[in-house]
């Protein structure tokens, strides 16, 4: 039950309900729309996501951009398409979801314009101006759009007008129409791509038009019904040429449409503005600039700016910048976050990091997140955030060595689960594992959330002990009086240059080579080559290890080059759009690149390789970082099963590898691994992880034939 007596006095602003047209906010948590990669096609995990972040205490839940129809089609990406009373039934699901946990629900209506992919129904692209204005096409996908007509603008202003009435009829509160990040309505208002010479062109009023009157189609079909916003970027970087001013004047525009503005920032071309990953922009970075719009409005304002702090968001709303506090990506850490703030206990929130995997995960085809081993395991596995079932024998010992992202979820969802004991060894003084060190790299402090915030929960667990300091070898483990152990004893940088594309040593490398370091070498152990040295960094990774070690060098004054397959330094942080800030820094920092090349040989004082097309490559230097691969450190583990008989001997029931003990990959599929342990202790083999729900469900040659 909410104890509300005990919300802080300075947080109290964060639950005051507000009313947004004919719909009442219960609070000031606004999940705003953002992608999942479940959507409609998978209705139950897609559901069951939404639902808990609503049982959480978010006061509205929204989906991610719905399209509103085939010219919109925007497969393989991820929009929960709204075109029709099949689509309908889909949603409604999720609708009935969120109502059952007090909130409202909230649909973004979409259209792509010339961004929309339209694989499926292979229509044109439809577009303010195409070429028959002589302006180049957009850059994305690279086709000629068509320039819409009178009759397409009067087309899709009813598909927007129809997918809001079936919005209202599937039970939807709020009816948000899709304004920025560079969609149609957006390339309409912006110069860059609307050259029209008919009333949609030319003025802000004339480009701001289309969108007008279609809010005011939507606000008339109904607008007595639902709260309608509309999701506006306040300003866009380069081309797009959105000022904040502009941003001013059509909301004093659209103001008498709307009962809701839901702001952010950017387009296409610069989406990390509105992201602002926390590697490069701190929190809240954009709200002065949210509160400048809101002083043009009479309506309320909800706003984004990778907000965690409760502190920071009831001052952002007490000193008149948002009225809501927009949040998606600490909606995926912590779907209990506003409960938690709620029942004043601050300190068991799971903070996002900002480190954007889910973002990564996302445009893979299933959204994750490396705070939260839960999301989007709602469903599929039946995972809820706050509450684990409790071991059917809690009579258990466990020991689990290693204290790294793996361990520590483990150990916890172990002691959550009510094991008797459970101990928490590592053979340093910390917990945290490889995340402590790497928390140590440029702009990467706020990984230690992730380490912070098990450490809190660690601490409050009574049948929880973390032992520093202690590293254990097979004896050790079995004599440590443990019925079961796991063992999470993460994994180690290969010293010998293979990557994934040879699997082999670089030629000449000498074991023993003290010009050779690998990243544990540097920034565990703090060894260093000599002052002035050149030194060549060989990133075959290509995520935040190889750019990482090459400021750091950088920054301490050597002179430093990347050598990389990749075609671009830190190619895996285009999907965390982290990377355009991350070359700019290295750029700025002198760091000289070399990409397209892959390693085959080094020699004292000297690297070679071949480029794309097989051409030699050659480079002093004085020393060598190698960032290829890491292999697990799994000795332990190996040498536990494989002698049966003293395992017999000892009072161990099973013994169990998790994280990258058993096979080194991101950090948050490692935790993803313990936290897996953790819930399906029980089973009969715990080492493979119980059949997940697959969807669509079944669909028998019967239903087929009928459709
Ligand atoms: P993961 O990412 O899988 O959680 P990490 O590499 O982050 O793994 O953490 C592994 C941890 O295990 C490190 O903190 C390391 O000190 C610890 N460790 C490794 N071997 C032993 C051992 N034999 N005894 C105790 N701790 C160990």
């Amino acid at each position: 039950m909410v104890n509300v007596m005990s919300t802080a006095e300075h947080h109290k602003i964060l639950f005051e309900p507000i009313a947004i047209g004919p719909k009442t906010l219960r609070n000031r948590f606004y999940n705003v729309p953002h992608g999942t990669a479940y959507g409609t096609l998978r209705p139950g995990t897609w559901a069951a996501y939404r639902a808990v972040r609503a049982e959480g205490g978010w006061a509205a839940v929204s989906t991610e951009f719905s399209s509103v129809g085939p010219s919109s089609d925007e497969w393989p990406l991820h929009s929960s398409d709204f075109w029709d009373e099949e689509d309908a039934c889909r949603h409604r699901l999720m609708v009935d979801s969120v109502h059952d946990h007090g909130a409202l629900a909230s649909i973004e209506l979409h259209h792509g314009g010339a961004q929309a992919l339209r694989r499926l129904s292979r229509e044109p692209a439809l577009s303010a101006s195409g070429l028959s204005s002589e302006v180049p096409p957009p850059s994305y996908p690279p086709e000629t759009p068509k320039t819409m007509t009178l009759d397409d603008i009067e087309r899709v202003q009813r598909s927007f007008v129809n997918a809001a009435v079936r919005a209202r009829d599937v039970g939807y509160d709020i009816v948000d129409v899709l304004a920025g990040y560079g969609y149609l309505f957006a390339q309409f208002l912006s110069p860059f791509h609307n050259h029209r010479t008919d009333r949609y062109g030319g003025s802000l009023e004339n480009r701001a038009r289309f969108w007008l009157e279609t809010l005011s189609q939507v606000r008339g079909a109904v607008g007595a019904d639902c709260a309608v916003a509309t999701r506006l970027s306040i300003e866009t970087q380069g081309p797009w040429g959105h000022s904040i001013d502009d941003s001013v004047a059509l909301v004093r525009m659209g103001d008498p449409l709307v009962d809701l503005w839901d702001l952010n920032f950017g387009s296409s071309l610069d989406w990390e503005t509105d992201i602002s990953p926390s590697r490069l922009f701190p929190e809240g970075r954009n709200l002065e600039r949210i509160g400048r719009v809101r002083r043009a409005t009479e309506k309320p304002v909800v706003g984004v700016s990778r907000l965690t702090s409760p502190d920071l968001m009831a001052q952002a709303v007490r000193s008149g910048l948002i009225d809501i506090v927009g949040s998606a990506r600490q909606s995926i850490a912590d779907p209990f976050f506003p409960t938690k703030v709620q029942e004043g206990r601050t300190e068991d929130i799971r903070e996002c990091m900002g480190i954007n995997y889910c973002i990564s995960s996302l445009d893979r085809g299933n959204l994750a997140c490396a705070q939260n081993a839960t999301a989007g395991e709602e469903f599929r596995r039946g995972w809820h955030p706050e509450r684990f079932e409790p071991l059917t024998n809690p009579e258990v010992n466990v020991l689990v060595v290693g204290a790294g992202p793996a361990g520590m979820e483990a150990a916890i969802g172990l002691a959550r689960r009510g094991a008797e004991m459970v101990h928490l060894v590592d053979a340093t003084e910390h917990l945290g594992g490889h995340l402590r060190p790497v928390a140590g790299l440029s702009g990467m402090r706020e990984w230690t959330r992730f380490i912070d915030h098990r450490q809190i929960q660690i601490d409050k667990l009574p049948n929880l002990q973390f032992i520093p300091s202690t590293r254990l070898d097979a004896t050790d483990v079995r004599n440590y009086g443990a019925s079961h152990v796991v063992v999470a004893t993460g994994a180690r940088w290969l010293r010998t240059g293979a990557t994934p594309g040879t699997h082999a040593p670089l030629a000449g490398l000498v074991e023993d080579a003290d010009w050779v370091y690998t990243p544990e070498q540097l920034i565990v152990e703090d060894q260093r080559p000599a002052e002035g040295s050149h030194i060549t960094v060989y990133d075959t990774e290509g995520y935040y290890m190889g750019a990482g070690l090459a400021q750091l060098l950088a920054d301490e004054g050597y002179e430093v080059a990347v050598v990389t397959p990749h075609v671009q330094v830190a190619a895996e942080a285009d999907m965390t759009l982290e990377s355009p800030t991350i070359r700019a820094a290295l750029h700025r920092s002198g760091v000289v690149v070399h990409r397209n090349i892959s390693l085959t040989a080094t020699h004292r004082r000297r690297v070679v390789g071949l480029g794309e097309f097989d051409e030699p490559f050659s480079l002093e230097t004085d020393a060598l970082v190698l960032v290829t691969m890491r292999a697990p450190v799994d000795k332990l583990y190996q040498e536990l099963i494989s002698d049966r008989e003293a395992l017999a001997d000892s009072e161990i029931q099973a013994v169990h590898c998790v994280g990258d003990a058993l096979s080194p990959r991101a950090m948050a599929e490692a935790m993803f691994d313990g936290h897996r342990l953790a819930r399906e202790f029980e089973s009969p083999d715990p080492a493979i992880a119980h059949a997940y729900k697959r969807e669509p469900l079944r669909l028998t040659l019967q239903g087929y034939r009928q459709r």
